[in-house]
C-alpha cells in the first residue's frame, strides 16, 4: 500500500502537519506558560510591595515577633498567597503557612539574594514544606534607601500548570483534528491526481501482457486535466491510437500474407542465418510431412534431412545470390524445383526457400516423350518394310509376277496398319479434345454385349477360343451412346482374344450395381505384369512389345476416354500368366 505514489505524497504532508502542529503546540504552551508566569510574577511583586509598605512600622527590635506572624497570615489570606517576612540577615520574622521558629536562615534563597541586589527577585522551585512547585517573589523593604528586610510572597504553580495543560489538551485535540482532516484531504487530492496515472499504469500493464484491448483511450469520459498528468494521458492516448492503427495495419498485412501462403501450392520456408526455420507454409508441411510446431525454430538440416537442399541454402547464404536446383525430396519422393533466395534488407541473413512440385509436369513430359518415341517407333517398322518392299520390287521383283503380287499384298497390309493407326490417332485426338458428341439413349446392356461378341465371334473361333456371354436378362438399361460403348467392348474383346492362347476362354458380360452397370471382359490368357498394369491405359503403351506386335497401343486409351466421357470408370485386374479382367461402368438411366 505504502509503495503507491498516493501514500508517498500523503504521508510526508501528514508528517509535516503533525510536526508543525507539535512544534506550534510546544511553542504555544511554553509561550503561554511564560506569560502566565510573568503575570504571576508581576502580580506577586506588586502584592509583596504593597504588603511591604504596611510592614515598615513593625520592622524594629521592639515589635513582638508574634505580631509580625499574625500580620503575615492576614496578608496571606487577603492575597491568597504564602507570605514570608525576612530580616536583612535572612532570619524569618513572619510566616503565614509554617512555624517560623523551625525555619532556617533565608539569606541564601535566590529571590532574597536578587532582591538584596536589585530590589526584587523571583525564583520557581520545589518546596519541601508545601510539597509542590512554587513561585517565590521577594521585594526589598527599603523606605528612603535603608534596607529593613524582605517581603516574600509565594504561590503554588499547580494552577498555572493546570492552565497550561488545558491549553496543551486543546492543542492536542486540534492537532489530531487537523491531522485527520489533512490526511483525508491529502488522500483525496492525491487519489484524484493519481487516478489517470493509475489508469495509465493499468493500460500499460495490459499492453505489456499482450492484451491489446488495453489500447483504449484513458479518461475518455472526462476531459483530461491540463497538468503534466493530463499531458501524459493525452500523449499516451495518441500513442495508443497510433499503435492500434499500426497493429491493425500489420494484422491485415499479416492475414493477407498468411492467406496467400496458405493457399499457395508451392512450399515456402524462411530460414535464418543459423539455419533455423522461421516460417513454413501449409504446402511445405504437406510436401515434407512435417508439423508446424515441430518445424518452427528447428534446424533445416534436421527437419528435411536432405543434403542437397541444405547445400543449396548454404551456397545461397555464402554467395548472397539466389540458387536453384531440382531434387527428389519430400514425403512421396516428389520431383521438386528448389529455389533459395536471400531476403536481403527485408530480413538480413534470412533465406527464402521455395519448393515447386514438378512431379506432374515431369510425368506429362515423360508421357509426351514416350508418345513421340512410341509414335516414331510405330511408324518406323511399317515404313521400313514399305521401303524394303518397294526397293525389292524396283530391283527386279516386278519381273516375277507371283513374287510381285505377294509383295504388293504385304505393302497393302502395311499401309492398312498405318492407316488404322492414323485413324485411331485421329479418333483418339477427337475424343480427347471432346469433339465426339455422344448420342445418348437408353440401351440394353445385353444387346450391346451381344453385338460386340457377334462382331468378334469369327476371330475368336479362328483363334481357337471359347467366347462366352454372361448377361442376365434382368439388367436395367443404361444411358449411353451405343456405338461408342460397343467400340469399348470390341476393343476389350479384341485384346482378350489377342492375348489368350488357343484353347483359352473369353467371357464378356455385365452385372447391375447401385446406379450403374459394370461390364466385364475376362480372359485366361497371358495376363499383364504388375508394373505394366497401371500404365496400360496410356497412349501407345504396350506391356510386352514383342508379343503385342500387331497392336498400336491406342485401343485401351480410346476405351478409357470413351468410358470417362460417359461418366464411368475403367480398370483392369490381372495376374501374369493367369489372365486379365477388364471392367468398366456405365450409368443407369
Ligand atoms: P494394342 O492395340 O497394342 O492392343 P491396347 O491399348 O489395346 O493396345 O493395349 C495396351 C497393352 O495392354 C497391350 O499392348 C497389352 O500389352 C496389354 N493388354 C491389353 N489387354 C490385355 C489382355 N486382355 N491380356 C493381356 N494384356 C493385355
Amino acid at each position: 500500500m505504502f509503495h503507491s505514489i498516493r501514500w508517498r505524497i500523503a504521508i510526508p504532508y501528514v508528517i509535516l502537519i503533525i510536526l508543525s502542529m507539535l512544534g506550534i503546540g510546544w511553542y504555544l504552551s511554553n509561550f503561554t506558560r511564560q506569560i502566565y508566569l510573568n503575570d504571576l510574577e508581576n502580580e506577586l511583586a506588586a502584592e509583596a510591595r504593597l504588603a511591604g509598605e504596611f510592614i515598615i512600622p513593625l520592622l524594629n527590635e521592639q515589635t513582638d515577633p508574634q505580631e509580625i506572624d499574625t500580620l503575615a497570615r492576614r496578608w496571606a489570606e487577603t492575597l491568597a498567597a504564602r507570605i514570608t517576612i525576612v530580616a536583612v540577615d535572612g532570619t524569618v520574622l513572619g510566616e503565614s503557612h509554617d512555624d517560623r521558629s523551625t525555619m532556617d536562615n533565608h539569606s541564601r534563597r535566590p529571590e532574597i539574594i536578587a532582591a538584596a541586589e536589585n530590589g526584587w527577585g523571583s525564583s520557581t522551585r520545589y518546596s519541601q514544606s508545601v510539597g509542590d512547585f512554587m513561585m517565590y517573589v521577594a521585594v526589598a523593604i527599603q523606605p528612603e534607601g535603608e534596607l529593613l528586610g524582605f517581603m516574600r510572597a509565594a504561590v503554588p504553580l499547580a494552577e498555572v500548570q493546570e492552565n497550561v495543560r488545558s491549553l496543551q489538551r486543546s492543542l492536542a485535540v486540534a492537532t489530531l483534528g487537523v491531522t485527520l482532516v489533512s490526511v483525508l484531504l491529502a488522500l483525496w487530492i492525491s487519489g484524484r491526481t493519481m487516478q489517470p496515472l493509475r489508469e495509465l499504469t493499468q493500460a500499460v500493464a495490459e499492453i505489456s501482457e499482450g492484451r491489446l484491448d488495453g489500447m483504449r483511450a484513458i479518461a475518455g469520459s472526462r476531459p483530461p486535466p491540463r497538468d503534466e498528468i493530463g499531458q501524459l494521458t493525452h500523449a499516451f492516448n495518441q500513442m495508443t491510437a497510433q499503435l492500434s492503427a499500426q497493429i491493425a495495419a500489420l494484422q491485415s498485412e499479416r492475414s493477407k500474407t498468411n492467406a496467400v501462403l496458405s493457399v499457395m501450392t508451392d512450399g515456402v520456408m524462411i530460414v535464418d542465418r543459423e539455419g533455423l526455420v522461421q516460417l513454413v507454409n501449409k504446402a511445405a508441411e504437406t510436401m515434407f510431412g512435417i508439423e508446424h510446431s515441430e518445424a518452427i525454430g528447428h534446424s533445416l538440416a534436421q527437419l528435411l534431412r536432405h543434403h542437397q537442399v541444405f547445400e543449396l541454402w548454404q551456397y545461397s547464404q555464402a554467395s548472397n545470390q539466389p540458387q536453384a536446383t531440382t531434387v527428389e525430396a519430400g514425403l512421396h519422393k516428389q520431383y521438386l524445383q528448389c529455389i533459395a533466395a536471400p531476403l536481403g534488407q527485408a530480413m538480413p541473413g534470412s533465406t527464402l526457400l521455395l519448393f515447386q512440385d514438378l512431379t506432374q509436369l515431369r510425368r506429362l513430359e515423360t508421357v509426351r516423350q514416350d508418345f513421340i518415341s512410341n509414335i516414331s517407333h510405330e511408324l518406323r517398322t511399317p515404313l521400313a518394310s514399305l521401303k524394303a518392299l518397294t526397293e525389292t520390287l524396283q530391283d527386279g521383283a516386278l519381273e516375277d509376277p507371283p513374287a510381285a503380287q505377294r509383295f504388293l499384298q504385304q505393302i497393302e497390309t502395311e499401309v492398312d496398319s498405318l492407316s488404322l493407326m492414323v485413324q485411331e490417332l485421329l479418333e483418339l485426338s477427337r475424343i480427347e479434345s471432346g469433339r465426339v458428341p455422344l448420342k445418348l439413349k437408353a440401351t440394353n446392356p445385353c444387346e450391346l454385349i451381344q453385338q460386340a461378341a457377334e462382331r468378334l465371334a469369327l476371330q475368336a473361333e479362328r483363334a481357337g477360343l471359347a467366347l462366352q456371354i454372361d448377361c442376365p436378362s434382368t439388367l436395367s438399361s443404361v444411358l449411353v451412346d451405343p456405338a461408342r460403348l460397343e467400340q469399348v467392348l470390341v476393343n476389350l474383346l479384341h485384346n482378350a482374344i489377342k492375348f489368350t492362347p488357343s484353347g483359352g476362354e473369353v467371357r464378356v458380360g455385365a452385372v447391375e450395381e447401385e446406379a450403374q452397370i459394370r461390364f466385364f471382359v475376362k480372359d485366361n490368357g497371358v495376363g499383364i505384369a504388375a508394373n505394366d498394369l497401371p500404365r496400360i491405359f496410356e497412349r501407345f503403351y504396350k506391356a510386352d512389345r514383342a508379343r503385342s506386335g500387331g497392336g498400336t497401343g491406342l485401343g485401351l486409351a480410346i476405351a478409357r476416354h470413351l468410358v470417362e466421357a460417359h461418366g464411368g470408370k475403367i480398370w483392369a485386374e490381372s495376374e501374369e500368366g493367369r489372365g486379365s479382367h477388364f471392367y468398366f461402368t456405365a450409368p443407369l438411366i
